[in-house]
């Protein structure tokens, strides 16, 4: 005879199976979605590291050039070579890494990253031939004109690629919130079957699925973690750029001997200089100063020497001109000052008290140094290759006329030039 009991258990073991199949079927469900989820998130962690890799390596290029400008004598063709190509070897590699990560947009940026790098690889090239070969001026004009303006938009490029990979995070984080979603609901469907067939298995079933909507939460939490951390770095990294940029635009317009600007920065005050002219009239002159018989310091006392007395001078004028004036170094031992403000009749008394304060200081070179200068201010119609040609001129003549004193260039023309 059957126990009545005997159906019951027996129906619940059929029930107790039933449920430990339908509980296997949907754990399966649930923790295949986060296996998904998991991978997407491990792609996702290595392009950060792939990304902030290549914008470390672009920031060591530009360390190198600077390091290249500012210690010139020790820097060699043979040197540099190899570590442009290091460099440059290692941009090439990384990106490969990155590119069967990047989704459509991404590459559509990388690829605009790529071409300006490449620009940029070149030209670091040519400054750094003009620079080993000694040509610092045209090394400087290519740097200001060609290659710094093209770092801004390379910046960008990055912080766009920083901004359309957070925005493929976010459909990642989407995924796996999705993922852990849809694990929970089956779950809870399966639970409420379960409830009626065994306590036990339901208990059992909402502890697994906590366990795995925990685990899914972890990992968001560890993942955007890591996401503002890199994003964080990568903005530093950003910001040093930009201030190593600042720091080669700085010693591309300054004179290494002197300190004082050089050529290319005075080329660039005179022409800002000539727009205020034009624009309010304001006149400005320049003195053009050349040192007397400055080979005679080289040969007697050595080249050491002559330095050293052109950065004595250097100070010299830095001190004597007033504060709205500018000087520059403008080839070997001359040197251009720039008046602004100024009428014709101001600038002798200028030139000739620099003229008195060389002529008053001691060099420590055996015998007095002199200077000769040059003078002309600005009129209408004129162009800033005229104005220093007079200048020139002027000193010419100062030099012809025995050295050791001023000229200003008169311009006769001008009652027609206005016209
Ligand atoms: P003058 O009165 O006609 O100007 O005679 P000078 O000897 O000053 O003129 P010159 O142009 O014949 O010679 C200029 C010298 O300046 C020649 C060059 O070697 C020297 N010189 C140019 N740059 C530097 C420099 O950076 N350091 C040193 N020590 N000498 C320099
Ligand atoms: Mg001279
Ligand atoms: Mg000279």
């Amino acid at each position: 005879m059957h126990h009545p009991n005997r159906l019951l258990i027996t129906g619940f073991a059929v029930v107790v199976v039933l449920t430990a199949g339908l509980a296997y079927l949907t754990f399966h469900a649930g923790s295949e979605g986060s296996r998904d989820a998991s991978r997407e998130i491990a792609r996702q962690l290595d392009k950060i590291n792939l990304v902030n890799e290549l914008s470390t390596i672009i920031h060591d290029r530009t360390r190198f050039m600077q390091s290249m400008l500012l210690h010139d004598e020790d820097f060699t063709a043979a040197e540099s070579w190899p570590d442009f190509n290091r460099i440059e070897g290692a941009y090439l590699e990384t990106r490969e890494r990155l590119l069967p990560l990047l989704a459509p947009r991404e590459r559509e940026i990388m690829e605009a990253i790529d071409r300006l790098d490449r620009d940029i690889a070149d030209l670091n090239r040519q400054v750094s031939v003009l620079f080993l070969n000694g040509s610092r001026d045209e090394a400087s004009k290519v740097l200001l004109q060609e290659l710094l303006p093209k770092t801004a938009p390379l910046l960008s490029h990055l912080s766009e690629l920083t901004q359309a990979q957070r925005m493929d995070v976010q459909k990642t984080l989407l995924l796996a919130n999705a993922a852990a979603e849809s694990g929970r609901k089956q779950i809870a469907l399966f639970a409420g079957f379960a409830v009626l067939a065994s306590l036990a298995v339901t208990i059992v079933a909402f502890w697994y699925g906590r366990k795995l909507s925990t685990q899914l939460q972890d990992m968001n939490t560890y993942l955007e973690q890591k996401i503002y951390e890199r994003t964080e770095s990568l903005l530093d990294t950003q910001k040093e750029l930009l201030e190593d940029n600042n720091e080669l635009t700085r010693m591309a317009l300054t004179d290494s001997l002197t300190s004082l600007s050089n050529r290319t920065h005075m080329n660039q005050i005179l022409h800002k200089e000539y727009s205020r002219f034009e624009r309010h009239n304001q006149r400005f002159g320049i003195i053009m100063l050349d040192i007397d018989h400055f080979k005679a310091i080289n040969d007697t006392r050595g080249h050491d020497a002559g330095d050293q007395v052109l950065k004595k001078l250097a100070r010299l004028f830095e001190g004597a001109i007033r504060s709205s004036d500018f000087v520059a170094r403008w080839g070997g031992e001359e040197f251009l000052i720039c008046c602004t403000t100024i009428e014709e009749d101001d600038l002798l008394p200028i030139a000739e008290t620099i003229r008195q304060l060389v002529a008053n200081t001691d060099f420590a070179i055996g015998w007095p140094l002199t200077a000769s200068l040059g003078c002309a201010a600005i009129v209408k119609g004129e162009t800033i290759g005229e104005l220093i040609k007079r200048a020139d001129i002027a000193l010419y003549e100062a030099k012809n006329n025995g050295r050791n004193q001023s000229i200003v260039s008169e311009f006769t023309d001008i009652s027609v030039r206005e016209l």
